[in-house]
């Protein structure tokens, strides 16, 4: 994720909310995953995990995989020095209800793999007593 058509005004006007920001959508991406199936699948997200800065979300049943990792092209003052060649995604951002004005609050998230674990085994759980309760 990254900012957006409004980050031109950071230019020219101060009092844009760009201009008062630390750049916040420039330090850190976010890939769509899709949503783990298998036990294997679970593994495979935990070893995402188990990198520094790197957070699983997820929101209205979508997977997400954040990395926070400040953008090479920001500068010192929170410019991007690539601005006119900037990237799609970048042009894509809005800063309506960007990070600027409040918290991403996704509907789980998770930081460590054993947290990431803990959920999977209780899920596998809970899908092996439906299938019990079928079976009977
Ligand atoms: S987080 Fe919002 S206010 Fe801050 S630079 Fe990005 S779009 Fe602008
Ligand atoms: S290219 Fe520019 S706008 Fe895009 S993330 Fe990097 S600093 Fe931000």
């Amino acid at each position: 994720m990254s900012k957006s058509n409004s980050y031109n005004s950071k230019v020219s006007r101060i009092s844009d909310k760009c201009d008062r920001c630390s750049g916040k959508c420039c330090r850190y991406y976010m890939v769509d995953l899709p949503a783990p199936k298998s036990k294997l699948d679970f593994d495979n997200y935990g070893w995402f995990l188990a990198h520094e800065n790197t957070v699983i979300y997820v929101d209205e049943k979508k997977w997400f995989l954040c990395v926070f990792s400040k953008c090479r092209y920001l500068d010192d003052d929170n410019r991007c020095l690539i601005y006119e060649n900037r990237f799609q995604a970048c042009r894509d951002y809005s800063d309506e209800n960007c990070e600027f004005d409040s918290e991403y609050e996704p509907d789980l998230t998770f930081t460590t793999p054993e947290q990431l674990a803990n959920y999977a085994e209780k899920r596998f759980a809970k899908m092996g007593r439906k299938r019990t309760k079928i079976l009977k």
